[in-house]
């Protein structure tokens, strides 16, 4: 399985440098479309081979089996949706990354959440509510996967509950692991599509 997220890892280098270098020499729009489009598709391939080999592996330990299997189906039925999205024109990306914070409570060397809170020290974070029908509308739209950043995303302490209510979106989380206690245990394994990364 990691050889062969790997190898799609090297492809997805390769349609980018393609991307830029075409970008570079002929400057027409037209032609990115259709690598961006090369992109996407790999992409989805990437998912379905992850979880193919996921629900394979996993088979073998019946506690964790049907959980993968679910998530391969919910994975299948979001590429599927944003097929649909692409064939009316709407590019849908398969994965997003949402940076739910600028705070933390570290303070390291060269933190760039920091940066951005000295360059803008009036701007807002986004509410619950908001943050709430983001992750709706990619769940709509067929995202398959949020990345959860910051700043360190769980000094948002509503953070869990919220990825707890889309089972069908995978959540890889940005920590720094120094909040995780007990209740963060706990809420992690209710929720089985969030994990620290
Ligand atoms: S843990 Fe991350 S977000 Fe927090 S201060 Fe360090 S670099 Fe910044």
């Amino acid at each position: 399985m990691v050889s062969r997220l790997k190898h799609a890892v090297y492809k997805l280098s390769r349609v980018k440098i393609d991307i830029l270098e075409h970008y570079k020499y002929h400057h027409r729009s037209t032609r990115i479309v259709e690598q961006d489009s090369d992109y996407t598709n790999i992409l989805n391939r990437a998912i379905t081979v992850f979880f193919k080999d996921a629900a394979r592996i996993t088979l073998r330990e019946p506690s964790k089996a049907l959980f993968f299997l679910r998530t391969a189906w919910w994975q299948k039925r979001a590429a599927q949706k944003r097929q649909r999205w692409q064939n009316e024109n709407l590019h849908v990306p398969p994965f997003l990354i949402i940076s739910v914070t600028n705070e933390c409570n570290l303070r390291c060397k060269g933190c760039i959440a920091f940066a951005h809170r000295e360059h803008r020290p009036a701007a807002r974070e986004l509410s619950e509510h908001r943050l709430r029908s983001l992750v709706s509308e990619a769940h709509q739209l067929g995202v398959s996967a949020i990345l959860l950043a910051g700043g360190e995303p769980l000094v948002r302490r509503e953070l869990l509950a919220i990825t707890k209510d889309f089972p069908s979106i995978v959540f890889p989380l940005i920590t720094n692991g120094t909040l995780i206690d007990e209740t963060v245990m706990r809420q992690l394994k209710e929720n089985e599509t969030s994990f620290p990364s």
